[in-house]
């Protein structure tokens, strides 16, 4: 667990945010309370390269990243690489829920909040098109794998204060969403996220 400081900037519980990053600088990522995941998508500045999970497993070889790890794009580039990590489990399997998925899986009708809608539109505030969306990387989600495949959303294993730091290979446009489903976070109310610059 690390201090939180005055420059973090919060991301309330389903909301989301677009931010700009440049090549060198570094996002630190923190659960403020425990037990809460989030998405991220990142572009390159001009939008003509996109974060990508199947180039990330093809140059890490395993899809549990960590510390020293590097996220790619979709045109093999390096874009962020995990320079400290203090909860050690995401995801980047899962694409972000939608209207679609609460749905299909938990029979919601109407709106329900969602990182698939923050993604996009903090993309087209920074100017950018962002569909169709690649899958984010959903840092602090926990996902088990069993032997035979089947996947096990389990509570994120953040605690309140958690990082995870990731240094920008490339000028980044960012975004940012605190996951409003309960299923992965630990049931119940979801709980915000934050984040600052260094
Ligand atoms: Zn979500």
């Amino acid at each position: 667990m690390s201090d939180l400081t005055q420059n973090m900037q919060l991301i309330p519980p389903g909301h989301g945010v677009g931010l700009q990053l440049k090549r060198g600088e570094q996002l630190r990522l923190i659960d403020p309370h425990g037990g809460q995941s989030g998405d991220l998508i990142a572009f390159s500045h001009d939008g003509t390269q996109r974060l990508s999970n199947g180039r990330t497993f093809d140059y890490n070889g395993k899809i549990y990243l960590s510390t020293g790890d590097v996220l790619w794009s979709d045109r093999s580039n390096p874009m962020l690489t995990i320079v400290t990590d203090e909860v050690g489990r995401h995801d980047f399997l899962y694409s972000p829920c939608s209207v679609e998925m609460y749905r299909i899986q938990y029979g919601v009708t109407g709106y329900h909040a969602n990182c698939y809608d923050n993604l996009c539109s903090a993309m087209r505030e920074l100017g950018l098109e962002p569909e169709p969306l690649p899958t984010a990387f959903n840092f602090f989600m926990n996902v088990e794998i069993e032997a035979s495949g089947r996947l096990i959303i389990a509570p994120p294993k953040s605690r309140a204060g958690d990082s995870i730091t990731l240094r920008a290979e490339m000028d980044l446009a960012i975004a940012l969403s605190a996951c409003p489903a309960s299923t992965c976070n630990s049931g119940g109310a979801t709980g915000p996220l934050a984040f600052e610059m260094l």
